[in-house]
């Protein structure tokens, strides 16, 4: 048996690399594919996801249309992956509650990168047993937030699971910013914007004698895809709102 998957935002560049992994996977079936704009097989109603039979809907869209489709299918009992970044504590709040009433269940992940989670996993782990930690995170040019979403919360789960942190040693800073920025518990960040990169991180600890460097690097957009996949497969075992892929990593 397939899982049937729709796919909102399927003219985007996300939407078209799910619907290029869901085809392409033997356990899922692209039932429908769903955009603002009609094109070439695109429809542009959510009432197409229920003609189409689709079981699961993952949504890469904006902000506005992903809490909309979210309320859809909380009421209409269609589970959903949800990729699309920008919902606050609030919305999250709503959401939840929403699926705990609802007969359907979400999985809304900022980040599908597999091995960025386990990055921050580990760099977490790692925390409490070095005193100085700094993140470096490098993009493409033309990203235009610094530092990325990623890299704060690496910062914030490093600073969660340690408050130890040496204090910053300078005291004459020749080039302005040359510290980079300080992120969650004094954490300091730098951020990297490079021509022919994609999206890499690179966490550096440091105690006695030692350092341990933590890097992920993603290549391009399917570095997402076997964490849509795998939030796809397990949707459905995963009762309410889950808002992080570590719980289906055993994390
Ligand atoms: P994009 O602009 O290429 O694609 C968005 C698509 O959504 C467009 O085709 C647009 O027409 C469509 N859309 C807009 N409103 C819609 C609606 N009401 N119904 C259906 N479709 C609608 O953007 P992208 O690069 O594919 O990114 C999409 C989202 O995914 C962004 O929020 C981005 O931050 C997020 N993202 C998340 C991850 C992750 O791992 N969670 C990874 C990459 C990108």
């Amino acid at each position: 048996m397939t899982i049937k998957v729709g796919v909102l935002g399927a003219a985007g560049r996300m939407g078209r690399a799910v619907c290029a992994a869901v085809e392409g996977d033997p356990e899922t079936e692209l039932a429908v594919r769903v955009d603002r704009v009609a094109g070439d097989g695109i429809e542009t109603s959510l009432d197409a996801v229920t003609r189409a039979g689709a079981e699961v809907v993952v949504d890469f869209t904006v902000h506005e249309a992903a809490l909309a489709n979210l309320h859809w299918c909380a009421a209409n009992g269609v589970h959903a992956v949800v990729g699309t970044t920008g919902f606050s504590a609030e919305e999250i709040a709503d959401l939840s509650a929403r699926f705990d009433a609802s007969t359907a269940n979400a999985v809304i992940a900022p980040n599908f990168a597999i091995g960025a989670v386990l990055l921050m996993h580990l760099a977490a782990i790692a925390a409490p047993w070095f005193e100085t930690g700094e993140i470096i995170e490098l993009h493409h040019d033309k990203k235009v937030d610094a530092p990325s979403g990623t890299a704060m919360l690496t910062a914030q789960r490093m600073a969660e699971a340690s408050s130890e942190w040496g204090s910053d040693p300078t005291t004459k800073t020749v080039v302005d910013g040359a510290r980079g920025g300080v992120g969650p518990g004094g954490i300091h960040m730098h951020a990297v914007r490079m021509r022919g990169m994609v999206a890499h991180e690179e966490v550096i600890l440091g105690t006695t004698g030692q350092t341990l460097t933590i890097r992920h690097d993603s290549y391009d957009r399917t570095s997402f895809m076997p964490g849509v996949l795998l939030a796809v497969k397990q949707v459905a075992d995963r009762p309410g709102l889950t808002t992080s892929l570590d719980p289906l990593l055993g994390i």
